[in-house]
C-alpha cells in the first residue's frame, strides 16, 4: 500500500470541511480537532456533519483518521478540578471520535507541577479511570512531548512506562513526533539508533502515527517549535532517513508544520513526497 501522508486540517466551518480541505490537498490520511481545542466544553456535533464526514472520508479514501485532543487536558494535574475536567473531556473526545468513525485519538499525557514520577502515576490512574468509562472503537495514542518544563512523557522509556502501567486496551500505542523527539534529545536522523530504542522499550508495532515536523530549535533544546519540512534543524535528509527506515516505513505521516495559508500545507506535502521519491 502507498504510504499514507496527510496534514492537520482546520475544522473552521465544520468537521466535514476539514475533510474537504484534506481531499483538495490530496491527503490519504488526516488529523483534526473534533471541537475547539481551547475550550472545556465540546459543543454537540450535528449528526449531518458527522455523517457527511464519514461519507467524505470514503469518497476521498482518507484512512486512517486521527483526532488530536484538546490542549487543556492534563491527566497529571494536581488540582482535582482540572483532573476531573480532563477526564470528562477525554471521555468526550473518545465519544466524538467514534461518532466520526475516526481510528485514533492522540493525547499529550500531561504536565507535572511536582515530581514527574508522581505526576506519571496520576496520569496512569486517570487513564485507567477513562478506560473504565466506556468502550470505544477508536484507540488512544500517547504522543511524545518536547521535554519542556513539567513534560511527563518526552522519552520513549516514559511513554512505555505509562503504557505498561496503565495496561488497558484503550491505549492502542503511541504517536511519535519528530520535532518533539529532536527537542527532547533524540537525533532523528540517526534512525537506526532511534528504531532500536523504540524496539527495546515499546516495540515498533506500537507506533501508529508519525507527526512529521522539522524543528526550529537545536537538538536537545527542550523547546517545542515546529518548522517547515527541510527548513529546520533536523533537515529534509534527516527526516527522510527517519521515515524511510524499515521499522517506520509503513507508518502514516501527518504534518503539523507552520501554516499561514493552505499554500504552506501544499508546499510541505510536496517536499515530503519529493523526499520519499528520491
Ligand atoms: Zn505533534
Ligand atoms: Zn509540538
Amino acid at each position: 500500500m502507498q504510504r499514507r501522508i496527510g496534514v492537520h486540517t482546520s475544522i473552521a466551518g465544520g468537521v466535514s470541511i476539514a475533510l474537504e480541505r484534506a481531499g483538495e490537498l490530496g491527503c490519504s490520511t488526516v488529523q483534526i480537532f473534533s471541537h475547539n481545542p481551547r475550550q472545556w466544553q465540546a459543543v454537540p456535533l450535528p449528526e449531518e456533519q458527522a455523517s457527511r464526514f464519514r461519507e467524505l472520508r470514503v469518497l476521498y479514501g482518507i484512512d486512517p483518521v486521527f483526532i488530536h485532543t484538546s490542549y487543556l487536558i492534563n491527566l497529571a494535574a494536581r488540582s482535582d478540578e482540572i483532573l476531573e475536567k480532563s477526564l470528562r473531556l477525554l471521555v468526550r473526545e473518545m465519544d466524538l471520535a467514534d461518532t466520526l468513525g475516526a481510528d485514533y485519538v492522540v493525547l499529550h499525557t500531561g504536565s507535572a507541577q511536582d515530581s514527574p514520577g508522581e505526576a506519571r502515576a496520576r496520569a496512569v490512574k486517570a487513564l485507567r479511570r477513562v478506560a473504565g468509562e466506556g468502550e470505544w472503537k477508536a484507540g488512544l495514542l500517547l504522543e511524545n512531548t518536547a521535554g519542556e518544563r513539567g513534560d511527563i512523557s518526552s522519552t520513549i522509556g516514559e511513554l512505555a512506562e505509562i503504557l505498561t502501567a496503565a495496561a488497558v486496551p484503550l491505549l492502542a500505542g503511541v504517536c511519535l513526533d519528530t520535532c518533539h523527539a529532536f527537542s527532547a534529545g533524540y537525533d532523528v536522523a540517526d534512525s537506526a539508533e532511534l528504531a532500536a530504542e523504540i524496539e527495546r522499550n515499546l516495540g515498533t508495532a506500537k507506533v501508529k502515527l508519525i507527526h512529521l515536523n522539522d524543528s526550529k530549535r537545536s537538538l536537545g533544546a527542550r523547546v517545542d517549535r515546529h518548522e517547515h519540512i527541510g527548513e529546520g534543524a533536523i533537515g529534509g535528509e534527516g527526516l527522510k532517513k527517519f521515515v524511510s527506515h524499515p521499522a517506520f516505513r509503513a507508518i502514516p505521516l501527518v504534518l503539523e508544520t507552520p501554516k499561514k495559508s493552505e499554500d504552506d500545507d501544499r508546499r510541505n506535502l510536496e517536499t515530503v513526497r519529493r523526499l520519499l521519491r528520491q
